[in-house]
């Protein structure tokens, strides 16, 4: 089967790999230009996107990245992985880059601060049902897509709220892409590696097999 990386710069690399191995897939841990050679997949983790950024920069990753990436690896960013797959920042740090590859706009710590994290449970057609009970911690939302890019879910209320400033289900949260994908890439702003639900791992599984 295919070896699946997971980018070891910084964040929650560990979970990954755990879901990872609940679906008998091969994952990998990758910090060298060499390990990402070495991968049918890719996925970037949740954590700090400016330390992600920095970090990938000093390991001299940011290159091979942004080059395998162009060359049709298949990577799946949750949160801070969607910014680093993100063509385009709002909110960006000063100099902030990312890898790129996904046409969309996403805004940084969108839905609040520091401490703000909710659950919200959402509709996810692709994945079929329940609804995805998902996971966001300071999480980004996509301001605006491409054309070819794919909306998989939104925010669409039914919130439980844990130290939220904007209530999940207030006017300028409904409706907010939370996840996409454009061809062998795929991104959520929230984090299923923290959840036992393994769909969107097994779905990035599939377009990995595809590619
Ligand atoms: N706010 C973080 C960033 O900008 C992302 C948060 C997360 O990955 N949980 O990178």
């Amino acid at each position: 089967g295919p070896t699946i990386g997971v980018l070891a710069l910084q964040g929650d690399v560990r979970e990954h790999l755990a879901i990872l191995e609940t679906l008998g897939a091969r994952g990998a841990p990758v910090r060298t230009s060499e390990e990402l050679d070495g991968v049918d997949g890719l996925i970037i983790p949740g954590g700090e996107s400016t330390t992600m950024w920095r970090l990938a920069r000093s390991f001299g990753l940011l290159e091979p990245l942004r080059k395998h990436i162009h060359d049709g690896l298949p990577a799946y960013g949750s949160c801070a992985g969607m910014i680093m797959l993100a063509d385009r920042l709002e909110e960006a740090a000063p100099g902030q880059e990312t890898i790129g590859g996904l046409d969309i706009t996403v805004r940084r710590n969108a839905f609040g601060r520091q401490v703000d994290s909710f659950e919200a449970e959402l509709d996810f057609p692709v994945l079929g049902e329940p609804p995805m009970r998902a996971v966001f911690i300071r999480a980004p939302w996509v301001e605006g897509v491409g054309e070819r890019v794919e909306v998989l879910a939104r925010v669409a209320g039914r919130a439980t709220g844990r130290g939220v400033a904007h209530a999940p289900d207030s006017e300028a949260v409904t409706g907010r892409i939370v996840a996409v994908r454009a061809g062998r890439l795929l991104a959520t702003s929230f984090h299923p590696e923290l959840t036992a639900d393994a769909r969107i791992h097994a779905h990035f599984l599939e377009i990995v097999k595809e590619a």
